[in-house]
């Protein structure tokens, strides 16, 4: 490969045309799109070619922007299991669920995907050293991937980020920041140091190509779906982009002609109660959201209070027929465990709040027991071990007879 099908980018706010090739952020300080020549891309490829290629995110390279291979720096991004959840099903009254597990990509969460891609544009454009405001997973991955591409990086994130992505992001050679606030106050930092430190932003919707790797995600349900998607898409948002990646990748496999149905998922943007902007402002009416204050959750990764891409999160909630819906976020564990204890499958706290939507929506008849639902699991479980305290019993090892109590704890 040395080409790519990538025609232009495009303003997702007024619609401006840039030429492919070059580093681009924002403009009007809101995101791009990446747009391709999807008849071209018909004509050269079909989906059952993609499917016998190997399983990671680069067979779908006629739909990513990468241009020559020897750019593309990979940690190994399998496709990741798409489980049939029947014993939470049973638990939630949803006989017809699954969980897309991404909980087993690099890094521990399917910030990879984004990172991936992203790396390998900055790559591909001549980029040697790359700054990030993360809320934890984002400024692991991006630390992993730059680590891969010889690239320096620099996280800024929350004082009181889970330790496991301090230490990630710290062993992977990335210099690492404690800042005191959240992460739009880490996002001011990058964005100030731009000039003086010559460092390439890859904040979340700033950088064009990480939407084009959480396509990924919506390109692999439709295949493992058999090309018919299912009816509802439960997504925990921060940022926003798996879910408007999905969506995205969803329009662009139907203009491709590779669908088998016409119905496309309703999706569901789901965020905690401690820091919920864009359920507060679909439930306004409102296409932009109004910063979340204060913004406290558990769920690290959607502890997000303003996203630049919330008029693109909100327009694919109305266009998919889609809600937002915040849940109670002294909840999340308790969901956590159910699903981890029904399923065995590693879910995040930021999924665990879709067990929560699920049930009130079901509660609410939005969603009925015929509907294929998918809640995404972002990442894994074992990166939060500091979100709660477990009172495990102590015993002894030596000559420990007490039977009774074992029975009953
Ligand atoms: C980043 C993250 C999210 C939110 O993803 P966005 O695409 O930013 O909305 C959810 N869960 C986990 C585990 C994350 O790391």
């Amino acid at each position: 490969m040395s080409s790519s099908y990538v025609t232009h980018l495009e303003s997702a706010i007024d619609g401006t045309r840039f030429e492919p090739g070059h580093l681009y952020t924002t403009h009007k300080d809101r995101p791009l799109w990446v747009r391709y020549d999807l008849p071209a891309i018909a004509k050269s490829v079909d989906r059952d070619t993609i499917s016998r290629r190997s399983g990671d995110i680069w067979r779908w390279r006629e739909l990513l922007p990468v241009r020559e291979e020897s750019s593309i720096v990979s940690l190994g991004e399998r496709t990741t299991p798409l489980l049939k959840s029947p014993r939470l099903g049973k638990a939630l009254g949803l006989p017809n669920l699954w969980v897309k597990d991404d909980s087993q990509l690099p890094t521990g969460s399917f910030k990879s995907r984004g990172q991936a891609v992203a790396i390998s544009m900055a790559n591909e454009l001549g980029v040697r050293r790359v700054a990030i405001p993360t809320a934890g997973n984002a400024g692991g991955a991006m630390a992993a991937y730059a680590a891969r591409a010889g690239m320096e990086a620099y996280v800024f994130m929350p004082s009181d980020t889970p330790r496991i992505n301090q230490f990630e992001a710290t062993m992977a050679g990335a210099k690492v920041f404690l800042v005191d606030g959240l992460i739009t106050d880490c996002g001011k930092i990058v964005r100030a140091g731009k000039e003086a430190m010559n460092w390439f932003d890859l904040s979340t919707l700033r950088e064009p190509y990480r939407i084009e790797g959480k396509k990924t995600m919506g390109l692999e349900l439709a295949e493992q779906f058999g090309w018919k998607l299912p009816s509802v898409i439960l997504y925990p948002t921060g940022g926003g982009t798996g879910l408007i990646g999905m969506w995205k990748a969803f329009q662009e496999l139907k203009e491709l002609g590779w669908l088998d149905s016409a119905d496309l998922p309703r999706m569901v943007s789901v965020q905690s109660n401690g820091c919920a902007p864009i359920v507060r402002a679909y439930e306004n009416g409102s296409r932009f959201a109004e910063p979340f204050s204060p913004a406290a959750t558990i769920a690290s990764g959607i502890r997000v209070p303003a996203a630049i891409g919330d008029f693109m999160i909100i327009d694919a909630v109305h266009e998919s027929h889609g809600t937002a819906v915040a849940v109670d976020e002294t909840r999340i564990i308790d969901w956590m465990k159910l699903g981890m204890s029904s399923e065995g499958i590693s879910i995040c706290p930021e999924s665990a709040t879709c067990i929560g939507a699920a049930i009130k929506l079901l509660e609410q008849g939005w969603l009925t027991p015929d509907d294929r639902i998918v809640i995404y699991n972002c990442g894994a479980a074992q990166k939060y071990v500091d979100v709660t305290t477990l009172n495990l019993p102590r015993i002894t090892s030596s000559d420990f007879k007490d039977w009774d109590f074992i029975a009953s704890c």
